[in-house]
């Protein structure tokens, strides 16, 4: 059936201010990391990507290599983008990003300016789109200068390729150095992609001073530590959760014992709260009004729907952030 967008989409999300920039960012993005590749069920994908944006999230966060097969959330992504969002392409936010090992040879990874170009063009082929709101490097690279790198984010800003441009999984020192270079390019950098989250504390030393100094924002990674910030876990591991799956970012053995028992006092630290673990996740990382947008992913619309619900209740008395970092070693 057609997709008709909610005529009330607009009325409970909160849109953030991407550091000094115009670009405004939902508190709550959707990324298509997992759950959206060739190997997923295409409808499921859809479904939850018009759940999302009937809750008013306008942003969708993709990198070249997502799948699997790499490349493949960028298919889907396009495919339902085609088939149901063409009407609302200037109410979205898209992203993609180049930097991890995506073709074979000396090209197909890393941050030189043949790479990302080439990169860039794929992922708007392969999406459909003539240009993408923001386009990453997504991960540092040791061996080619940061000038190169930079300036290829100027220049695909110059060919109307991207609007904005990001870096991700840069260090404080990087981050600085980069955002000069930028800004002497005339492309500022507007926002960093850290990961983040209650378990995850490293952009507190230095990288966020830095962020607040270069007026640049932050969308923050992994707030649900892929989830095991939510219930998903107390009862041990489900066939459809990601430890059970392929995904080598999290295996059973991530899953201790300790780490469990934690997750069971967080759990009634929520319900005192009257949230659940994945939603004071999430206003845990939006707590002080540093974080731009938490970036989540999704394999259900209900999670979803949970993530939309924790902006209900975002703020913390010093008593249950106490209890927090009590329970996490903090
Ligand atoms: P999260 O920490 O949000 O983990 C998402 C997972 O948590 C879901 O797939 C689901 O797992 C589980 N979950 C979510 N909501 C609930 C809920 N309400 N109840 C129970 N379980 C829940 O983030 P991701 O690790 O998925 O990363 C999010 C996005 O960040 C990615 O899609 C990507 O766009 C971006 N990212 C960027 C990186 C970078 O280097 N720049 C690296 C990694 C991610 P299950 O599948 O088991 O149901």
């Amino acid at each position: 059936m057609t997709y008709q967008a909610d005529n009330t989409r607009y009325e409970k999300m909160t849109y953030n201010r991407a550091g000094r920039s115009g670009l405004k960012l939902p508190a709550i993005s959707l990324g298509l990391w997992h759950n959206f590749g060739g190997i997923n069920v295409l409808e499921n994908g859809r479904a939850m990507l018009r759940r999302a944006f009937d809750l008013g999230i306008t942003h969708f966060d993709l990198a070249n290599n997502y799948g699997p097969p790499p490349g493949s959330a960028e298919e889907t992504f396009g495919r339902v983008l085609r088939e149901d969002f063409r009407p609302y392409r200037d109410e979205m936010i898209i992203s993609t990003k180049a930097g991890y090992y995506m073709w074979p040879g000396p090209y197909g990874e890393w941050g030189s300016k043949k790479y990302l170009v080439s990169s860039l063009d794929q992922s708007l082929k392969r999406m459909g789109l003539e240009y993408v709101d923001i386009f990453y490097h997504h991960r540092p690279d040791p061996d080619t200068p940061l000038e190169e790198t930079m300036s290829a984010l100027d220049l695909v800003v110059r060919q109307g390729k991207a609007l904005y441009v990001g870096l991700s999984n840069y260090r404080p020192k990087e981050t600085r150095a980069a955002a000069k270079i930028l800004k002497e390019l005339g492309t500022p950098c507007v926002i960093h992609q850290p990961n983040y989250s209650m378990m995850n504390r490293w952009i507190e030393e230095g990288l966020q001073d830095v962020l607040q100094e270069e007026g640049i924002g932050s969308i923050v990674f992994s707030p649900l530590e892929k989830g095991i910030l939510t219930d998903r876990y107390l009862g041990g591991i489900t066939p459809d959760s990601r430890a059970a799956g392929p995904s080598v970012f999290l295996r059973p053995e991530d899953l201790t014992e300790e780490r469990i028992a934690q997750v069971k006092r967080l759990n009634d630290l929520a319900a005192a709260r009257g949230q659940k673990l994945s939603q004071m996740a999430l206003s845990w990382v939006l707590r002080d009004g540093k974080v731009t947008s938490a970036l989540i992913g999704a394999s259900k619309v209900s999670q979803i729907e949970d993530a939309a619900l924790a902006l209900q209740n975002t703020s913390f008395t010093p008593e249950e952030l106490g209890q927090i970092d009590e329970i996490l070693g903090y």
